[in-house]
């Protein structure tokens, strides 16, 4: 299992293409291998799963999504 990630940047775009349903077939099979091997990629694909699940929920009732999104993303990030 990697502890870092050399190409963080592009797995987090595959990750947010994945969560917003725009991802290829190749895209998801990319992504899915990467992560079985990148402990970081894991990570940063819960943490953006979870922050995009309480946006949604959080927009049906027109909250603030700012503030939202960083008590998220310190409880996330203190638990790894
Ligand atoms: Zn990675």
């Amino acid at each position: 299992m990697k502890e870092n990630c050399s190409h963080q940047v592009d797995c987090l775009k595959m990750i947010q293409l994945i969560l917003d349903g725009e991802a290829t077939e190749q895209q998801l099979a990319k992504l899915q291998i990467n992560l079985e091997s990148c402990q970081p990629c894991i990570r940063m694909y819960h943490l953006e799963k979870e922050v995009k699940e309480l946006l949604t929920k959080r927009m049906e009732k027109r909250c603030c999504p700012d503030e939202l999104v960083a008590t998220i993303k310190s409880r996330i990030l203190s638990f790894s």
